[in-house]
């Protein structure tokens, strides 16, 4: 049986980036690049005022002070979206806005603030000024020729904006992996049929379908089979088009736990079908060509603590991301934890700040039918096998959720 750490290796190694596309920017939010951005211009692209004022020559405002100001005379307006074709000369100022490029000649600009206007023509300027001050230079944000996104980086607002800077319509991101799932289970109900006093909803069918939207895939839903190893088979058989197949329940070895078999019947290369861990011991993992197959438990937590540790980064390494694993984190214990050996353990814990410190205290009773645990957790504890007690204040890894 493998390791929490060798299991996710072993799936890992075989998840590789699908292809691309080409997207309009507007639709790009969330996606993968899947190309090297290469900045064509200058951002900004010329030398600009940072402040609404005067563009001024520093050598004639040098001994500007409020009791002692320097009169000089104004030869220009410059509004943002204007360009000054003339040269600032001695004792000559031009009055610019933000954004405006600034004029030949000058080389600071004195802010609206420090100055006084006599006329329309003449201002007086109360305050020295060093060279530079408030320009902002020309490509100080992005130089021509700079790499400002390389494949992997996902878009968020600021990608689209900068990209939009970059005058770039639309960008080539990876394909987002189609994940199919099938819940399967006598006992199951859909959303909205009648349970009656012998079923239950298939709420596994909608925290997969979350948890793979949220891991950047796009959720396929082949919905609930009975234990019934022929149907299970033909529901997957009809769903290999998918980049990745998930079954939830029947791993265990239970009599109607036919997952297993019926992988084996398709053709599925069953790489493990057990890890050390817990909740989800029973997590099973193949792969058929390059597609990835994964049989989850059906408790509702192990369900989606396996997704979260093992399918997760699968579908998001798929999908391009650079970093496909959770941020991790370190917090300190706030209560007494026991575990037994030989088992990494996720415990589903809340994190909250302290004194400038994290502490992580778990979600209650952390049985693997308890979906309330998983409701009000932000973090999952991890908990490694070789460890059976956590002490308070002790310093625990966290993946944040
Ligand atoms: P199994 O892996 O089939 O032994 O199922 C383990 C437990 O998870 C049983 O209590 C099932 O009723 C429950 N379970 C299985 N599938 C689902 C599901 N889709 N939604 C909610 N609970 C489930
Ligand atoms: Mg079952």
């Amino acid at each position: 049986m493998f390791s929490y750490e060798e299991a996710l290796k072993i799936i890992l190694e075989r998840a590789a980036p699908l292809g691309d596309e080409r997207v309009n920017i507007v639709d790009a939010l969330g996606r993968v690049i899947a190309e090297r951005v290469v900045s064509g211009r200058n951002i900004p692209p010329w030398d600009n005022s940072s402040m609404d004022g005067f563009a001024v020559r520093t050598s004639d405002v040098g001994s500007a002070r409020e009791h002692r100001p320097v009169e000089l005379t104004v030869i220009g307006d410059l509004p943002a979206g204007e360009k000054w074709s003339g040269t600032v000369g001695k004792g000559e100022a031009v009055r610019i806005m933000t954004g405006a490029p600034v004029p030949d000649g000058a080389d600071a600009v004195v802010r609206v603030e420090d100055t006084r206007e006599i006329t329309r023509d003449r201002v007086r300027v109360m305050q020295s000024v060093r060279p530079g001050t408030d320009i902002r230079r020309a490509g100080e944000d992005v130089r021509s020729g700079d790499m400002v996104f390389s494949p992997g980086i996902r878009i968020r607002p600021a990608e689209m904006g900068m990209l939009a800077a970059l005058n770039q319509p639309s960008v080539r991101v990876f394909l987002r992996p189609r994940v199919a799932f099938l819940t399967t289970g006598s006992e199951l109900a859909d959303l909205g049929e009648e349970t009656g006093d012998d079923r239950i909803v298939s709420s596994n069918t909608y925290s997969l379908t979350g948890q793979v939207a949220e891991a950047g895939g796009i959720p396929l839903n082949l919905g609930i089979a009975p234990d019934d190893p022929g149907e299970i088979r033909r529901r997957l058989e009809g769903a290999l088009t998918a980049d990745i197949l998930v079954t939830s329940a029947g791993v265990s070895v239970g009599e109607y736990d036919f997952v297993k078999d019926v992988f084996q019947q398709i053709g599925v290369e069953v790489h493990f079908f057990k890890v050390r861990i817990r909740p989800g011991r029973p997590l099973t993992f193949g792969t058929y060509g390059n597609k990835l197959v994964f049989g989850l438990p059906g408790n509702p937590v192990s369900s989606m603590v396996c997704f979260e540790e093992f399918v997760r980064p699968a579908v998001r390494k798929m999908g391009g991301h650079a970093r496909f694993e959770r941020a991790e984190m370190t917090a300190r214990a706030r209560e007494p934890v026991e575990k037994p050996e030989g088992l990494t353990f996720f415990f589903r814990c809340r994190l909250v700040q302290e004194n400038g410190e994290w502490w992580a205290e778990t979600t209650g009773p952390q049985g693997s039918g308890i979906l309330s645990s998983m409701v009000q957790a932000d973090g999952l504890m991890i908990v490694p096998e070789g460890k059976t007690r956590v002490e308070p204040g002790e310093p625990v890894r966290v993946h944040s959720l």
